[in-house]
């Protein structure tokens, strides 16, 4: 008999009942160190008492209006967006999928509304994941996100990630914009080139394409930077947020350059809840605590530490481990046993993990997490390490 709840997903078996910063405790008080922040939503850890205010005044006062009336949280949090980014206008939603709708119906919608609506298709890259509606999957391109579900948006063309010269080649009169994430995730933790970006910049300001960044899990801070492109010292037109944004509200943004989002007027575009007074209350705090460069050197600081001892393990376990790559505090182990071994290993020494693409192992650890967490999280990885040896 089928479960009360759909069996979509391969669940560990663990059930947490509260997080307290890097933690997470089950109703029995075992506690486990939380190097997966729920998919690198949780940037501030878990019950953050700035967050924890931020959502409990808001509940107090008013939770949700629609996009009908001005939403003054919303202005707020889009004004802090538009300060600290390349982006001059943003639209808010509840997730990450929905942050990608977004772009690709801006970016067709952009050329569209110039009178050159034949301009519509997408180059975006293998690997790659943009979300699980009917329009990402179909952007991500990948066999096993839409087989079954019928014909596929079309509009995609797919080339290999950080092929400049595959790009190039790939750009016909019909292409309208370019479109992947800096630092792939799901993917398993694969950071472009500096120069793959610039040379992407490049060509789509040779061809008058959008540059769309989906920045859903390596933005807010996440690489040490409030956004990964930037390392690049270039911009997007278009860029997809959500995870980090909202600390574990659910929360996305698409924000855009004046000159992008010219299409999207009155009535093209809408969402009920997207930016309602209680997300953007909770987001706007997180800003507040992120966008400092305080913060980020933090962040920075933090990273360099953890990739020097991860340098470390992985030298002392080469039956195991390959290699340690990332950009700041997100981080792929990638594995010579399967990756599930390892998770599954972190487990038994109450450690959490998460696999990814490429049999990798993300650790993407709450942004706040302390050195000494950082120290403990690496024994305990060198534990889970020994016992995969062990039975080797
Ligand atoms: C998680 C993720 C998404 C999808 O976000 P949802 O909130 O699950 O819809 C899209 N792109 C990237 C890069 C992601 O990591």
């Amino acid at each position: 008999m089928i479960s009360a709840v759909i069996p979509t997903y391969a669940r560990a078996p663990l059930s947490f009942v509260k997080g307290e910063g890097s933690w997470l405790i089950e109703a029995d008080g075992s506690r486990y160190l939380d190097l997966g922040a729920g998919i690198a939503v949780t940037s501030l850890g878990h019950a953050h008492p700035r967050l924890v205010a931020a959502l409990k005044d808001q509940a107090e006062q008013l939770w949700h209006t629609s996009n009908l009336y001005n939403i003054p949280n919303q202005e707020k949090l889009a004004e802090q967006l538009v300060a600290a980014t390349f982006a001059d206008t943003v639209f808010f939603t509840n997730s990450g999928a929905e942050a990608m709708e977004c772009a690709i119906k801006m970016t067709r919608k952009h050329f569209s509304a110039k009178g050159e609506g034949e301009r519509s298709e997408i180059i975006a890259f293998t690997e790659s994941f943009h979300g699980r509606t009917l329009g990402t999957i179909a952007a991500a391109g990948a066999a096993k996100l839409v087989n079954g579900f019928g014909p596929r948006l079309e509009g995609f063309t797919h080339v290999p990630f950080g092929d400049l010269e595959a790009v190039a080649a790939a750009i016909t009169p019909q292409t309208a914009g370019i479109l992947l994430e800096p630092v792939q995730g799901e993917g398993g933790i694969v950071p472009a080139e500096d120069a793959f970006l610039q040379g992407l910049r490049s060509l789509c300001d040779e061809h008058g394409l959008l540059l769309i960044m989906d920045e859903i899990q390596c933005g807010m801070g996440r690489t040490g930077k409030l956004f990964a492109h930037e390392w690049a010292g270039i911009s997007p037109d278009i860029m997809g947020v959500a995870k980090g944004i909202g600390g574990g509200f659910p929360l996305g943004a698409c924000l855009a350059t004046e000159r992008a989002a010219s299409g999207m007027v009155a009535g093209t575009h809408g969402s009920t809840y997207g930016g309602n007074p209680l997300a953007c209350a909770v987001g706007s705090a997180v800003m507040d605590e992120i966008a400092t460069p305080d913060f980020l050197a933090g962040v920075n600081r933090k990273a360099g530490a953890f990739r020097q001892k991860l340098e470390g393990l992985v030298a002392a376990h080469p039956q195991v481990f390959e290699a340690v790559r990332g950009a700041g505090l997100m981080i792929g182990l990638a594995c010579k046993v399967p990756n599930m071994d390892v998770v599954r290993a972190g487990y038994d020494q109450h450690l959490l993990t998460i696999p990814g693409g490429q049999n990798v192992v993300r650790l993407l650890p709450a942004l706040t997490i302390s050195m000494d967490e950082i120290a403990d999280a690496v024994a305990r990885l060198d534990q889970a390490a020994s016992a995969i040896e062990a039975k080797l």
